[in-house]
């Protein structure tokens, strides 16, 4: 049967079917979230370009926690990088070492676990720190 599912488009432009079948809340949530995020596609797509352009490791494993665990590498990265900016001389080559070390970590179920302490630990036994 046609017009089983809504054509919604997410705002990379990609379309996605959402089944009329769904209860109408349900339905109304979905469309919302689809109209106002980028597809899985393009959202994996954004990811592995933000891996080359800042130099990560891709990630290890499946999603949806390598998009979970991606996001909490790139905030981890981003305060990283302003923290190095603060830093001084000899402080210079521990920040570089913690940066190294992030964008090595791999491991998505690593950094869902430390979401919270990713750059403690990271910085543990570095000098500086
Ligand atoms: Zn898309």
């Amino acid at each position: 049967m046609a017009n089983e599912c809504r054509l919604v488009y997410h705002w990379c432009g990609h379309g996605e079917k959402v089944p009329y079948s769904l209860p109408t809340r349900m339905f109304e949530a979905r469309v919302r979230v689809i109209r106002s995020t980028a597809c899985d596609w393009c959202r994996k797509g954004a990811d592995e370009q933000s891996n080359l352009l800042d130099g990560c490791a891709p990630m290890e494993g499946r999603e949806p926690l390598v998009s979970r665990a991606e996001a909490i590498r790139r905030r981890a990265l981003g305060q990283a990088r302003a923290l190095r900016g603060h830093a001084t001389g000899g402080e210079l080559d521990g920040f570089d070492e913690l940066l190294r070390r992030i964008r090595c970590m791999n491991d998505p179920r690593w950094w869902v676990e430390h979401r919270a302490d990713a750059i403690a630990v990271l910085a543990r036994d570095i000098e500086v720190f």
